[in-house]
């Protein structure tokens, strides 16, 4: 890795929208009355949204200049932080736990080493500043031929995790260094990760934007930037101008090739605003990085880390519209949520991305539009919790939260794709078109909530019943009754009008009978 030498200037004229020396800036909640009074807030040329509550509030990073405009029209507003990039506000107080990139790339070339049977580290390359790789882990069971250990074994499905591809979400890199960490130690003892360590494939790419990240420094300078290193003027200089969300780069989550720059609304063309989407489709370092993946590993699944707000969005982002796979969607959101509610006793928001506002060019549309594969943002951490520099004490709960919430989703993953491998003859040495045969799945989620699913094969069509009992035997719901189509089935189920508890379900199918349990939790 090769350290540019950075020279750090703020030339305030060059940006067009110049903001006077003593202009302070803050992280303010901005009020808004009505849904239109949002709509004009939330896409007001410019502003640096640092997270949303539709219809009721947009959280900014802004000079008072902004502020005392957004007043003069009506908008009411508190601070956050005043004057949140004073220098005595990023001194580190209460933040020493944090990866910096040495000590990121130090843990991650120790867990490769640590655990050189199921975990590899590779270099994707680097952005434009070139001040650190982009690294990903790849975990699983056997050994990659070295010079393509980016090539994925048809047989086994793919899942990827992404954090940080804004600069100034340093969350995001701890949560997905803490899965791999997660995965490596709890081999082989944990039967799920067993599982999708032997049978699964899974890339976690802790820092996507490293430059914009090592910039950001949450431990020192902490400059609220978001953007990547991307020098407009190519002077030589990189992250010129105010900071923040404004100044040089571009926005990486608006520079994906689906939909770039769609219909002109959900992404900036102008190089200094916070959602820049850049100088063309795909055009940055850090996007075709995750665009090269994506046309070389058959993912089925991916989950982008960002924070703050709670949040959990699906396609899509460019049009105010669900996609063609909302319902697998919703189900993988609730699977998700189930996670997120027993840790914190409340869900974060599931929705359309184009809900919460509208974005072009975003990961989740890109994954989903172009690969199909079902890709979630997840926006950790709340204001309270501290927006995008949560201190030390969040650390470990949010992660602690987070490797349930990859555990969980990544056995949904295998619950939803494993048996079409296996059955396709990928997997476990089975022929193609081999003999379906009698099988039931776990539910999902386990434990449910509300609604839960119900998977199971049947090698013929044929009359049977699949039902939920108690633990004294009784009969509280039927969930299906036959004949069952030769193949797979799946049905789900309200369990809304059943007590907290274990219970069992049972599929009975001509002379085969089966039966599993499933925890009901609310
Ligand atoms: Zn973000």
């Amino acid at each position: 890795m090769k350290r540019a030498i950075l020279v750090f200037t703020f030339t305030f004229a060059a940006c067009g929208s110049a903001f006077a020396g003593d202009d302070v800036v803050s992280w303010a909640r901005v009020y808004a009355d009505d849904g239109e009074a949002y709509a004009s807030l939330v896409y007001r040329e410019g502003l640096d949204v640092a997270s949303v509550s539709p219809g009721e509030y947009v959280d900014v990073i802004a000079p008072q200049s902004t502020l005392d405009e957004l007043a003069g029209t009506g908008y009411s507003y508190e601070y956050l932080q005043f004057d949140c990039l004073s220098p005595e506000l990023r001194g580190g107080r209460g933040y020493s736990g944090y990866h910096n990139y040495d000590e990121l790339e130090s843990d991650l070339s120790n867990l490769a080493d640590n655990n050189e049977d199921i975990c590899w580290l590779m270099n994707l390359g680097d952005g434009h500043a070139d001040m650190g790789n982009i690294y990903a882990l790849k975990i699983h069971d056997y050994e990659p031929v070295p010079e393509e250990v980016v090539l994925n074994d048809p047989n086994k499905p793919d899942i990827l995790i992404v954090g940080c591809h804004h600069a100034r979400e340093p969350m995001t890199v701890e949560v997905t260094l803490s899965f791999a960490e997660f995965l490596c130690q709890n081999y082989p003892s944990n039967s799920t990760v067993k599982n999708i360590v032997e049978n699964m494939e899974t890339f976690i790419i802790p820092c996507l934007n490293p430059d914009g990240w090592i910039y950001d420094d949450v431990e020192g300078s902490r400059h609220y930037w978001r953007k990547n290193a991307y020098d407009y003027d190519d002077d030589g200089n990189y992250f010129e101008d105010q900071g923040w969300g404004y100044g040089e780069g571009v926005d990486l989550n608006r520079n994906y090739t689906y939909q770039w720059g769609y219909d002109d609304y959900g992404s900036s063309p102008v190089w200094s605003d916070p959602t820049y989407r850049g100088p063309s489709a795909g055009s940055e370092p850090e996007t075709q990085v995750i665009i090269g993946l994506a046309e070389r590993v058959d993912f089925v699944s991916a989950l982008s880390f960002h924070s703050y707000g709670e949040w959990i969005l699906r396609p899509w982002g460019y049009i105010d519209q669900y996609s063609d796979d909302n319902a697998k969607f919703v189900e993988m959101s609730a699977v998700i949520n189930n996670v997120i509610y027993d840790h914190l006793g409340r869900n974060y928001t599931a929705c359309g991305g184009w809900e919460m506002y509208n974005t072009n060019g975003d990961f989740v549309d890109y994954m989903y539009g172009e690969h199909d594969i079902l890709a979630v943002t997840i926006e950790l951490n709340s204001s309270g919790q501290g927006g995008f520099y949560p201190d030390d004490s969040w650390i470990g709960p949010t992660c602690d939260m987070t490797d349930e919430v990859c555990l969980t989703w990544a056995d949904w993953v295998w619950d939803e794709f494993g048996s079409v491998y296996v059955a396709s003859g990928n997997g476990a040495g089975d022929e193609p078109g081999a003999a379906v045969v009698f099988a039931l799945e776990q539910s999902r989620p386990n434990p449910a909530r509300d609604v839960a699913v119900f998977g199971f094969s049947v090698p013929e069509t044929i009359d049977g019943e699949l039902a939920v009992y108690d633990i004294t035997g009784r009969k509280v719901e039927t969930v299906a009754e036959g004949p069952f189509d030769e193949g797979y089935n799946e049905y789900t189920a309200d369990l809304s009008n059943l007590p907290s508890g274990v219970y069992v379900y049972r599929l009975v199918a001509g002379s085969d009978s089966a039966a599993k349990k499933i925890v009901v939790n609310r």
